[in-house]
């Protein structure tokens, strides 16, 4: 029997807001523990929280985003639970009145489109972080509670994920939108972005679900997909061999490839929800909907079909240079300075991108400014230097973040054009290589790669290979 997975994914984004969700503490990451805290996100007796504007808006420009209705009226709840990174034994988060619902995404696999809907979109605050100690003699576990407050909106998708391929596709397309909307830094490694997923298999053409696990723990896009394969691989196994699946909540165990049980259903949470009595109602205003719609910035598709139509690039140059907003602003800028597009775009989904990732870091650390690498370019365009002497000055840029020009003037690689000059090195490398010249002559085109080979040496790769190449070829004649 053949089986299919059912899959729906929930996505944690932590907010890049200055202040958390409800008090005033800063959300800076990496302070000292226990350094950005006050009485509210403490959980003190006798405190009240105040909801975060700021959160509201990214919350709305989230949910725009990803097509979901944005209701007049959302509430807070309790999700009440006992841990002991939750300080006031209760999460502020939302429950059945959500900011977001009923929205849509789209993800391409192989070349066609398909959507995945959006169940809600609902802003909540995030815990604290327990940290066990590294040293075996002391088996305390500590905890900080600078994050507990931080902004999260959670973003929930129906089960309309059939494969690993397609999790992974909406995960990368979720993260894009989440980019562009300039609202969090999508930072995994920082847990600024976490997934959970649920997925349950059913044999082929059955209406009928079948019974889920839940997958927390996974770090990655790519380990959400593995261990999503996993699963899939586990829980036919199961039903092969005439067993049961059984809903359980299992964690992804990075080191060993696999999924391993973590509770069971009996054992799951009842978290008694109920309304949050010391926040009110929030009513959002049609006109600060409207307003945000139009201030909604251009999405990676519709930038995808502009960058191709108004630069000329192909699907390839326009789907890498979107991949990250920043990346695409960059050759934007650099198009501003130097018009040969198509060299541009070259020279960012090639040069640039193997540079930051070979540095590890992002397009906005990059110490090369668009203005910088437009003038490197006009520079290769009139012929001042020649493009393979272009690729070390790009790379003595990167090195010091000085100017093309400053580079090439200091170094004296501007490139030989003076025929002048040429043609005396010319007559030199003639004179000490009779035998390629002679094969040369006698139709072998190969001893002519030579011979440039030997003046572009003697020139130290300053000559103009295309000027060395007519200037050789009428002496040869
Ligand atoms: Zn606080």
């Amino acid at each position: 029997m053949n089986y299919e997975p059912v899959i729906g994914l929930e996505v944690h984004v932590q907010l890049s807001t200055k202040s958390k969700i409800f008090c005033g503490c800063s959300t800076n990451f990496g302070a000292s523990p226990n350094t950005q805290t006050c009485p509210v996100c403490l959980g003190l007796p006798g405190v009240l929280p105040v909801l975060n504007k700021q959160v509201v808006q990214c919350a709305i420009k989230t949910a725009l985003a990803t097509n979901c209705t944005v209701v007049e009226k959302c509430i807070f709840h309790r999700k009440n639970y006992f841990y002991p990174d939750l300080p006031k034994g209760y999460q502020i988060s939302q429950y059945d009145m959500p900011l977001g619902e009923n929205g849509w995404i789209q993800i391409k696999l192989d070349g066609k489109v398909k959507k995945i809907r959006i169940t809600r979109v609902h802003m909540e605050e995030d815990a604290g972080k327990l940290i066990h100690s590294e040293n075996s003699e002391d088996s305390r576990t500590r905890v900080d509670l600078n994050r507990a407050g931080v902004p999260l909106l959670e973003i929930v998708s129906e089960p309309d994920i059939n494969s690993p391929e397609e999790a992974y596709n909406y995960l990368v397309s979720l993260k894009q939108i989440l980019e562009y909307l300039e609202i969090s830094d999508c930072n995994m490694e920082e847990g600024s972005l976490r997934c959970d997923a649920n997925i349950s298999i059913k044999p082929v053409g059955e209406t009928k679900l079948g019974i889920k696990a839940e997958l927390k723990n996974m770090n990655s896009f790519k380990g959400v997909q593995k261990a999503l394969e996993y699963e899939i691989m586990r829980q036919k196994n199961l039903l092969i061999k005439g067993n049961k699946v059984i809903q359980e909540t299992r964690l992804w165990n990075t080191d060993l490839n696999r999924t391993e049980s973590m509770r069971s259903k009996e054992e799951a949470h009842d978290y008694r929800y109920f309304p949050e009595p010391d926040l009110v109602n929030v009513i959002i205003d049609k006109e600060w909907v409207n307003k945000t719609r139009r201030s909604l910035p251009e999405f990676p598709r519709a930038r995808r079909d502009r960058l191709k139509k108004e630069y000329g690039l192909s699907d390839y140059d326009v789907e890498v240079l979107t991949m990250d907003k920043k990346t695409a602003d960059y050759f934007e800028e650099c198009s501003k300075q130097f018009s040969n597009f198509k060299m541009t775009a070259n020279w960012i989904t090639g040069d640039v991108l193997a540079v930051l990732k070979d540095k590890k870091i992002n397009i906005n650390n990059f110490n090369v400014s668009p203005k910088q690498l437009g003038e490197l370019l006009g520079l290769i365009e009139n012929g001042t230097v020649s493009g393979k002497i272009a690729k070390d000055v790009f790379q003595d840029m990167v090195c010091t973040g000085q100017d093309a020009k400053q580079i090439v003037s200091e170094k004296g690689l501007v490139q030989l054009s003076d025929e002048g000059e040429l043609v005396s090195i010319i007559d030199k490398v003639i004179q000490q290589n009779p035998k390629p010249v002679d094969d040369f002559r006698s139709g072998k085109q190969n001893a002519l790669g030579f011979l440039v080979g030997q003046i572009m040496r003697e020139t130290k790769g300053k000559a103009n290979p295309q000027l060395v190449n007519k200037m050789l070829k009428s002496k040869l004649f």
